[in-house]
């Protein structure tokens, strides 16, 4: 392959990049992020928007296919550096939006991917975060194991999601600190979640939003201004019995029921 077309819009069989079936010169299929990637990168201006639907026109309904079918592809490029807030990361953005604010790996030209390789928690890093966040997701409060409310059926993961953007974390010694991590489920740490609105839904959980007391309602404004659910001195507390051997938990009971008939 020569070198200069690599540079170009037009891969070496003279097709653009975004349109390739087949990776050129083999019988390789040409991977969907490869042509979202270039599609973006010479169609796409930095911190210009685009569409769900404008992707749809360009490349097909074969690569975006369902928002939670694009998420993914999207989800690909930022790990190889390409910063693509949706309307979740950024409130001026509608739904349907998303916004070009960085280029990453030439993905399409497997582009020395590794330089690009999204910044992991070392081991000792992980349990620092882990420990000083009570081994609980800090966005949504669900324990390691622990079922999501309603689905009884599956457990959470843990891991640990940066606070700073990825491009900031490469400066040396940022991603040492452990400001810069804080602890999420493996759902919480999806950058960008399939919703599709739903207003009877909204109605429902806007009844109930009414319904709480003025304290709890400012509680909840707190957690949703910060993106994440702060603990109160009870949970923290049940965190840590909860981590006791179960015959130091069974004293801790009888401590509770002694105290608690004492003070009726
Ligand atoms: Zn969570």
């Amino acid at each position: 392959m020569d070198g200069s077309a690599d540079e170009g819009p037009i891969a070496p069989n003279g097709i653009p990049w975004w349109e390739l079936t087949v990776q050129p010169g083999t019988n390789k299929r040409f991977g969907q992020e490869r042509r979202l990637a270039a599609w973006l990168w010479f169609n796409k201006d930095i911190d210009e928007i685009f569409t769900m639907n404008e992707l749809r026109d360009a490349l097909g309904p074969d690569i975006v296919g369902q928002s939670e079918h694009l998420n993914r592809r999207l989800r690909t490029l930022r790990e190889v550096g390409w910063v693509i807030p949706s309307y979740k990361d950024d409130g001026s953005l509608k739904p349907d939006e998303y916004r070009l604010q960085a280029r990453g790996a030439r993905y399409w030209l497997d582009e020395d991917r590794k330089s690009y390789r999204r910044f992991k928690a070392s081991a000792r890093i992980r349990r620092k975060v882990m420990d000083r966040d009570g081994w609980r997701c800090v966005i949504c409060g669900v324990a390691s194991k622990e079922s999501y409310p309603g689905e009884p059926g599956e457990e959470a993961r843990l891991t640990v999601g940066h606070r700073v953007p990825q491009e900031r974390l490469r400066t040396r010694g940022a991603a040492d600190n452990i400001d810069n991590w804080r602890t999420e489920c493996a759902r919480c740490n999806e950058p960008v979640r399939d919703e599709i609105p739903d207003p009877d839904q909204y109605d429902e959980v806007l009844v109930q939003v009414r319904r709480l007391s003025r304290g709890s309602k400012q509680t909840m404004l707190s957690w949703l201004q910060r993106g994440e659910r702060t603990r109160t001195e009870l949970d923290r507390v049940y965190d840590q019995v909860r981590t006791l051997t179960h015959n130091e938990r069974a004293d801790i009971r009888t401590y509770l029921q002694n105290s608690s008939a004492g003070s009726s």
